[in-house]
């Protein structure tokens, strides 16, 4: 077969390569090194031809714009540059200071001035909430678990003005969590990320999933997304096709392939292992989740992504935030959707061996010594695992990328646990506003609360010792009430 070109670089990011780490053509991009077709959309697009594997082909200008997605999206409310040629759009005051100069006050709220294109802009939520005591009493109801139509109804107000006041909430969420999370990222001397994702509402099959990367020790949130894009409409090829533009989007016409394999109950930590490569094979593209749907139900508004370009772009972002000088750790849950997003994103920091990246599963005891470590190849990748089992406890680690590759250590210390309880708390939280019949098919009113709830988690939220996640990165000195969220 001819060897075809790899879809084009986008502003000098290429994120097509082969992506086993022990193969002589991980990293590289030259189109000899593989088979590439795209006559056959249902068979792989690139073969490598060192060592058989085969990476799902993506279109980096997609990922990009996805990742400009994202941004906007975290920046909605958020004192940046709004203006979409400007190099420094959506990048905020608080987290890029030199980028902007004060300009004055408009009212009680401040004025910035991009330095690069000169737009002005105020920050929105920098002067005083009016409505404070009615959405500290809003909010409060919300987390009781109380459904849309019980708050509107105890507050004697309509579901169009709850939804404005979740809004205008979130946006002030996001705002207070953009000085925190600058005041952590600047600060820290290197990073321990734990991500995860699951599907945000997990009884309505309409493959949104939420993707989720946070500090692993003390569980402060520092980056979700969803690949949900309520405003636009989805267009392109029914068929994914990585040559053209756009590329991103799951059509209507999307059906499952129905490939999940029957599901087995696993006894142990090596079945479940290996269970979980065989959900993994059953998918036509091993990085999309979807393939593993059984039924399927479109929005009924918005578009969806296809998650790898979400995945791409929440690693891109999130390595973004973290300065290049400092070590970075991820600790991920065995999916390619993450694995292959985390490994290529971070390839210049593969090279500069300035990251550790792996596939954690189980639990280990605190303070428990590891008596021994039994290493195991698993799934079609022949993966390496480094498995440590007692009668009560089973964890198991595979290393994916760095220079630090001790079993034992990490096997003490890598963790999920933190990033994949928050998530399961937002769940169990909102469980009847997530699965309100109507809500099933319209996502959109779940993303202002995602905000609210990182807020609340990161700065409101005590563990057992009384002490929120900001406290224990040291970013506070005590919890915040929901009421200092709001003013
Ligand atoms: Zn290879
Ligand atoms: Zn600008």
């Amino acid at each position: 077969m001819a060897s075809g070109d790899l879809p084009a670089e986008a502003n000098g990011l290429q994120l097509n390569f082969c992506k086993t780490l022990a193969c002589d053509n991980f990293g590289l991009s030259d189109a000899e090194r593989y088979v590439v077709q795209h006559t056959n959309p249902k068979r792989p697009a690139m073969v490598c031809r060192e060592c058989g594997a085969f990476p799902p082909l993506l279109n980096n200008q997609e990922v990009l714009n996805e990742l400009q997605r994202l941004r906007s999206y975290h920046c909605a409310g958020l004192p940046a540059c709004r203006n979409e040629e400007c190099q420094n759009f959506g990048l905020s005051v608080h987290t890029h200071k030199h980028l902007y100069h004060a300009f004055g006050y408009s009212g009680d709220r401040q004025r910035y001035r991009c330095k690069c294109c000169q737009l002005t802009f105020v920050d929105k939520w920098s002067g005083s909430n009016h409505k404070l005591a009615f959405q500290e009493n809003l909010l409060a109801q919300l987390f009781t678990g109380y459904s849309v139509r019980e708050i509107c109804r105890k507050l004697e107000i309509n579901p169009k003005t709850f939804y404005d006041h979740i809004e205008h909430i979130a946006s002030r969420c996001r705002r207070k969590l953009a000085m925190f999370d600058a005041r952590w990222v600047n600060h820290a001397e290197q990073f321990e990320l734990a991500s995860h994702y699951v599907p945000l509402q997990p009884k309505s099959s309409n493959g949104v999933f939420w993707l989720t990367t946070g500090d692993a020790k003390s569980g402060y949130i520092l980056c979700q997304n969803v690949n949900y894009s309520p405003d636009e409409e989805p267009s392109g090829e029914l068929d994914h096709d990585p040559f053209n533009t756009p590329a991103r989007y799951v059509p209507y016409q999307y059906t499952t392939e129905a490939n999940q394999p029957p599901s087995m109950l696993a006894s142990s930590l090596r079945e479940r292992i290996d269970q979980q490569y065989q959900v993994i094979l059953a998918r036509g593209n091993v990085e999309d989740p979807m393939g593993n749907l059984s039924s399927f139900h479109y929005p009924s508004k918005g578009a969806l992504i296809r998650p790898p370009y979400t995945s791409y772009a929440h690693f891109l972002h999130v390595l973004s935030l973290c300065p290049d000088d400092r070590r970075i750790t991820i600790y991920l849950p065995q999916d390619p959707l993450l694995r292959s997003a985390a490994l290529s994103v971070s390839l210049p920091r593969i090279e500069a061996k300035s990251i550790d990246l792996m596939y954690v599963d189980g639990k280990w005891g605190k303070d428990l010594p590891i008596p021994k470590v039994d290493i195991v190849h698993m799934g079609w990748w022949r993966d390496r695992w480094a498995i440590a089992e007692t009668a009560e406890h089973a964890k198991g680690l595979c290393y994916l990328a760095g220079e630090r590759n001790d079993p034992k250590y990490w096997l003490q210390h890598a963790s999920l646990e933190r990033t994949a309880f928050y998530q399961a708390r937002f769940q169990l939280l909102f469980e009847s506003f997530i699965n309100e019949p109507r809500r099933k098919l319209r996502p959109a009113g779940l993303l202002p609360v995602l905000d609210i709830f990182r807020a609340w988690h990161n700065l409101c939220y005590q563990n057992k010792y009384g002490v929120t996640a900001a406290q224990s990165l040291g970013l506070t000195s005590s919890p915040m009430a929901l009421r200092e969220l709001l003013s």
